[in-house]
């Protein structure tokens, strides 16, 4: 990272949007909660990170670690699909899209020896609860732009 979490709420609280909604480190964040649970003031800096990465995305700006980008974007897309994730399919869309086809796949196939990796994704039954949310917030997004203009 280049500014580390405490750095990046500093930036929050100069106003430094297009610092923080540029940086890599917005994307980097895992989400394991450390500096949360660790942070004197109470703050919820992983869900911070997440609100940054929306708001990256929302403005449209260059998104620093696009092949982080992508990886959650087909992570998402899985979820929409079956409503749970189906990591073969994600790598597979995921390496595609980075035009990456054989770093990682001694990997892959030793994952699929040991039966880490299912062939057919598994579905919950009722996908549309699922798809509904996603339609919820694929609105608020496009009412927000809309209210924008
Ligand atoms: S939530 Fe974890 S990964 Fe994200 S900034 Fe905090 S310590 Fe780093």
């Amino acid at each position: 990272m280049t500014y580390r979490p405490n750095g990046v709420i500093r930036l929050v609280q100069y106003g430094l949007k297009s610092e923080v909604l540029e940086s890599s480190d917005i994307w980097l964040c895992m989400g394991c909660n450390t500096c949360s649970t660790a942070c004197p003031m109470a703050i919820d800096i992983a869900a911070v990170m997440s609100a940054l990465r929306e708001m990256a995305i929302e403005e449209g700006v260059r998104i620093a670690e696009p092949g982080i980008f992508n990886f959650h974007q087909e992570v998402l897309n899985s979820i929409r699909r079956y409503g749970r994730t189906h990591k073969l399919e994600i790598m597979i869309r995921y390496k595609l899209r980075q035009r990456d086809f054989f770093s990682d796949m001694d990997m892959g196939l030793r994952m699929l020896a040991k039966r880490k990796l299912d062939l057919r994704p598994s579905k919950i039954i009722n996908k549309m609860q699922v798809r509904k949310l996603f339609s919820a917030k694929d609105r608020t997004a496009q009412d927000k732009n809309n209210e924008d203009f």
